[in-house]
């Protein structure tokens, strides 16, 4: 996913690209996998976009519903990220509440589709955390 691809299903889905939608498309971008809210915020401040709460919550519902930024919810703080090229799953520390990316050998994806003619359900992504202590905070 690069950015012009990014941009280009925004106006797919109806959506203007207005100022914010790009600042929050380019802060992901350059994070590469989950950023918390709080730290999505202050770095839109930093680079002078400065949205009240309601818009940028309607602005992270709409790139949300639209499949453009995909959201998770760790430990009761929301997280954002693109998607990613590559699928992966997170190590999530307790301690420090680092998040590192891990990618499985088995990607799942013949389990989704099972899951999904099971079910009827039609799947459009998952996520699948482990939660533990990164190498630092093991005592
Ligand atoms: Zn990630
Ligand atoms: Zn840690
Ligand atoms: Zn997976």
């Amino acid at each position: 996913m690069n950015k012009e691809n990014i941009y280009q299903n925004i106006r797919n889905q109806g959506g203007r690209l207005t100022r914010l939608r790009k600042g929050i498309v380019q802060i992901l971008l350059a994070e590469d996998c989950l950023l918390s809210s709080a730290k999505l915020l202050s770095r839109l401040n930093k680079s002078n976009l400065t949205p009240n709460r309601s818009t940028i919550f309607r602005e992270l519902l709409f790139l949300t519903n639209n499949q453009i930024i995909l959201k998770n919810n760790i430990s009761g703080v929301d997280y954002y990220e693109i998607p990613c090229d590559k699928h992966h799953h997170h190590l999530v520390c307790l301690k420090c509440h680092a998040i590192s990316k891990v990618e499985l050998a088995d990607q799942l994806q013949k389990q989704e589709k099972k899951i999904a003619k099971q079910n009827k359900f039609k799947v459009i992504n998952h996520s699948l955390e482990f939660y533990g202590y990164c190498r630092k905070c093991q005592v």
